[in-house]
């Protein structure tokens, strides 16, 4: 009897508990995208800074309507009249102007008629109506972002809306992938007997820069036992994380697990209870870390997916990635694997108010064209037999 494999939670766990946080540096707003922010981000102001108009319109003393005033100047978007409004006056204003002193709401164009420089109105107006007060937005001292958040567009601008011109992230995790094989022919490259091309290598490479990695052009590493061990110790040398694809498993041609042995990798662990990802290797050299990633290309997806993003998250001291949180139904019965958990690529659909998962097609690792499309893995508990269509599954997030 073989040693039990490690599951897919508890694999998650190890790499949780062993990726501690990169260091620190500042960037200016407009390179930020994407960077996890190291420190919270507080407003420096109150926002909106002062009381502004929300409407094109006139500036004037709350009051019934049928008032007649007196047009005495303009309040424009960037250029504040220096003019305290008295009774009987109105200040021609424009939305995000500021509202002079003595003003209590703003009459909007539309109901007020206007002859010369005199206005009728045609509202009542309560006070502070189509006003935005200050602080409405964002309060002095109120922290809007807080450390761990990625920085997306809509980050970005509530910094700046917060005053920030820079701001403090996590260095960017330094990746490097490495596809092993000697059947891998680079993009376009005509095919001899044999050969492949080596789809990981943009796959991975493109995961790991979408999960904030900085990343070095993908290497081959020929199936030799020398070279690899030379390959990974270069690679060791300039990088925070390792993503090396196949020659992980056991085969007479698959050195990466003896060469990282050789290289005093620490493993934390091989073999996974997982369908496709089995042969799935994970280690630690003085805070370095290496992912060996199966070389099928659905599964070098897959444990991307589940192991490697929560790894990328934590060197970048982002809290967990985000789960799908939500369980769906199986539209089809799916045979299970008697000792692994399986990750089946589904799309989703609702149904009559609930979200159906339908396996996307042909589940084999090596089907690529079935990751094509597919919006979650549903996983699947290890068992005897089949679980039957309507069953209720975890969904996971997948290559996103
Ligand atoms: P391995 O893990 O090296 O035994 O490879 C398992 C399968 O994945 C084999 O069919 C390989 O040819 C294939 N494979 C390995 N690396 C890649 C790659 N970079 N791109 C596409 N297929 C690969
Ligand atoms: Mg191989």
């Amino acid at each position: 009897m073989s040693k039990p494999l490690i599951t897919v939670a508890q694999a998650r766990q190890r790499v949780l508990s062993a990726v501690t946080p990169l260091g620190t540096e500042p960037v200016e707003i407009d390179r930020a995208l994407g960077r996890v922010l190291a420190g919270d981000v507080r407003a420096q102001g109150n926002v909106p800074p002062f009381p502004s108009s929300a409407m094109d319109g006139y500036a004037v003393i709350a009051a019934d309507a049928g008032h007649r005033l007196r047009v005495v100047g303009e309040s424009r978007a960037g250029a504040p009249i220096q003019r305290t409004l008295g009774e009987g006056e109105a200040i021609r204003i424009s939305t995000g102007g500021a509202v002079p002193a003595g003003a209590t709401a703003v009459i909007p164009q539309e109901v007020v008629s206007r002859d010369g420089e005199v206005i009728e109105t045609e509202a009542a107006m309560e006070p502070g109506e189509n006003i935005r007060q200050p602080g409405e937005d964002m309060r002095a001292g109120a922290t809007i972002l807080r450390a761990g958040t990625r920085l997306g567009a809509v980050e970005l601008g509530a910094a700046v809306a917060a005053g920030a011109g820079s701001v403090i992230v996590a260095r960017m995790p330094r990746v490097t992938v490495l596809c092993t094989g000697d059947e891998l022919r680079a993009p376009g490259e005509p095919l001899n007997p044999g050969e492949i091309h080596n789809s990981n290598a943009p796959m991975l490479t493109g995961l790991a820069q979408r999960w904030g990695a900085q990343t070095a052009p993908a290497q081959r590493l020929p199936d030799d036992r020398q070279a690899t061990e030379a390959g990974l110790e270069a690679a060791l040398e300039n990088s925070d994380l390792l993503l090396i694809s196949g020659g992980v498993s056991v085969g007479p041609h698959d050195h990466v697990k003896p060469a990282l042995a050789a290289l005093a990798v620490q493993e934390l662990f091989w073999s996974v209870s997982l369908q496709p990802g089995k042969p799935t290797w994970f280690g630690v050299r003085d805070g370095r870390f290496v992912f060996g990633l199966p070389g099928n290309p659905v599964s070098a997806v897959v444990t991307f997916s589940l192991f490697v993003v929560p790894a990328l998250s934590a060197l970048q001291g982002a809290g967990a990635p985000p789960r799908l949180d939500v369980e769906a139904e199986l539209g089809v019965g799916v045979r299970r694997n008697p000792r692994r958990e399986q990750a089946v690529r589904v799309t989703l659909h609702r149904r009559d108010g609930r979200t159906v998962a339908v396996p996307t097609g042909a589940q084999g690792s090596h089907i690529l064209s079935s990751l094509l499309g597919a919006d979650a893995l549903a996983m699947v508990p290890a068992g005897e037999g089949e679980l039957a269509a309507g069953s209720t599954v975890a969904l996971e997030p997948i290559a996103w």
